[in-house]
């Protein structure tokens, strides 16, 4: 019979990989707690609206990539392609921007998206994420940046920190406007994903992939050259405070978000080890956006960061053998060890063995498994109500009475 397999772009998650994102998330959970963040978890699946609302109909995300049926009920749903859009969901849902809106929470689990699968680009792929509500000062958002570093610092990967402003309601439309009307002038050169942004997004045309659109943009208005006093300001003391917490940054004036709800900060985490220039991290600033899902006005930031780009660049660090490995010479004293091994159960690491080995071979395993202690039952101390164990950190053995065991 033909066996079945996992779907495109789907993987299982065991052994060493299993070890690497439960190090990951630990690593990454402490420190968000630190910074004052709890956890929220929000469903896999949702309605549809939320994303096309949240992410925008004209993103590649909502347009082509979304795992979107209609459920036995006709309801129109969708797995989550990210993660912000059901905490903001939450947030409104549970009356937080009615309360005074202070709320920090992370998050991490599983998302969908319908792509082509290639290396670090997976169609089932897991995020950590972080958003803070209720806060518009730019401090918070160096504390947004300065979590990531410490999280990737902890981590023990490395990367480069890219940042943008995109301006706000103030300077954004007359930003928006210089740029169409130098994008029509370069209309002929760019390429048809290019045309279409014209009329949907225009900013995202500077951070198209295509090579000959960045060749022609390369001279266009930069949104950091037309900021209005306020976030002008707001950008130099990001620079500054940034600089003054010893984070290395870039300025890249291509790093967009596109949207109406982002604005004023916007930044990536790339890396050099996993292909040139891939983000690994990335966030900004969303004052609109629980608005625009018809909350109460509240401006947050936050960050996303993508677990299975990083996984190569993580060694978990070697944890010291613990625990007590069990095992019998003789089939017959099977009920005893198992009985003896019950006992330590439930307070430290224990592996019964089931099958009888030889002592060697029971020594091997339970160095190979990584515990410390071999406790072995044969004939001479079942005889004598003992069991001997041997210490395989130290080298030393003992015999012992079952009682004191
Ligand atoms: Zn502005
Ligand atoms: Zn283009």
């Amino acid at each position: 019979m033909k066996t079945i397999q996992s779907l495109r772009g789907m993987n299982d998650t065991l052994h060493n990989v299993a070890d690497k994102f439960e190090y990951i998330i630990n690593t990454a959970t402490e420190i968000a707690k630190n910074y004052g963040y709890t956890q929220i978890e929000t469903p896999l699946l949702e309605e549809t609206a939320l994303f096309k609302r949240s992410v925008g109909e004209s993103s590649d995300i909502v347009g082509k990539e979304m795992y979107q049926f209609l459920d036995k009920g006709g309801n129109d749903v969708c797995l989550r392609p990210e993660g912000t859009a059901g905490v903001v969901r939450s947030f409104i849902q549970n009356k937080f921007d009615k309360r005074g809106g202070n709320e920090k929470f992370f998050y991490h689990g599983a998302m969908f998206r319908y792509e082509r699968p290639q290396k670090g680009r997976l169609r089932l792929f897991h995020q950590f994420g972080c958003e803070s509500f209720g806060e518009n000062s730019v401090f918070e958002d160096v504390s947004v940046i300065l979590l990531i570093r410490d999280i990737f610092d902890a981590l023990e990967i490395g990367y480069k920190l890219k940042i943008n402003s995109l301006g706000c309601s103030e300077c954004m439309p007359t930003y928006r406007e210089n740029l169409v009307s130098y994008l029509e002038e370069k209309r002929e050169e760019l390429c048809e994903d290019c045309h279409r942004r014209i009329e949907t997004n225009p900013i995202r045309t500077l951070d198209c992939k295509n090579e000959k659109c960045q060749t022609e943009l390369s001279d266009s208005p930069k949104i950091v050259q037309n900021l209005c006093e306020s976030c002008d300001s707001d950008f130099e003391i990001l620079k500054r405070v940034l600089k003054e917490s010893g984070m290395d940054f870039e300025v890249d004036t291509n790093l967009v978000r596109g949207l109406d709800y982002y604005n004023k900060t916007a930044f990536e985490f790339v890396s050099d080890e996993i292909g040139s220039q891939s983000a690994i991290a990335g966030g900004g600033r969303y004052d609109k956006l629980v608005e625009f899902l018809g909350g109460k006005d509240t401006p947050a930031v936050g960050f996303a960061l993508g677990i299975e780009r990083i996984l190569d660049l993580v060694k978990v660090p070697e944890a010291e053998n613990s625990g007590y490995y069990f095992g019998t010479l003789d089939s017959e004293y099977l009920q005893k060890l198992y009985l003896l091994g019950t006992q330590k159960r439930g307070k430290e690491r224990v592996h019964i063995e089931l099958k009888k080995r030889s002592l060697n071979k029971h020594l091997q395993n339970a160095d190979k498994m990584g515990y410390r202690f071999c406790a072995i039952l044969g004939s001479d101390e079942v005889a004598n109500s003992t069991i001997w164990i041997k210490d395989l950190k130290l080298s030393s053995e003992d015999t012992i009475s079952q009682d004191a065991f």
